[in-house]
């Protein structure tokens, strides 16, 4: 399995996850419930992730959600490393956990 996309906003994790099966891709959502346990489990364990179960699907997947987030646009889904101190971060964090540096426009299209 690959994780594909991940937003603490489940609703949007939702859609994403019925489109992408619409398009023939199958999918599994993780910590689906984990807002529940927002208190006791450590911040990044609750965090709603899309995964699809055969890796095949990924680049498609990823192609698509990229293209519901940004038609066109930036890719904002990429992971990030922060500018300041070079802290590797998920694309779902906007702020450097590390220096409180906020993640940096992207670079513009990959490929
Ligand atoms: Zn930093």
């Amino acid at each position: 399995m690959l994780k594909v996309f991940e937003d603490f906003d489940i609703t949007l994790v939702g859609h994403y996850q019925s489109i992408l099966e619409a398009e023939g891709i199958a999918t599994f959502m993780k910590n689906q419930f984990g807002t529940s346990g927002a208190g006791e489990l450590p911040f990044i364990e609750v965090i709603p992730q899309l995964w699809v179960l055969n890796e095949a699907d990924a680049g498609r997947a990823e192609g698509l959600i990229r293209d519901l987030r940004h038609p066109g646009g930036p890719d904002l889904l990429q992971a990030w490393d922060c500018p300041a101190c070079g802290t590797s971060h998920e694309a779902a964090f906007t702020q450097c956990w590390n220096c409180s540096t906020l993640r940096p426009d992207p670079p513009g299209e990959k490929n």
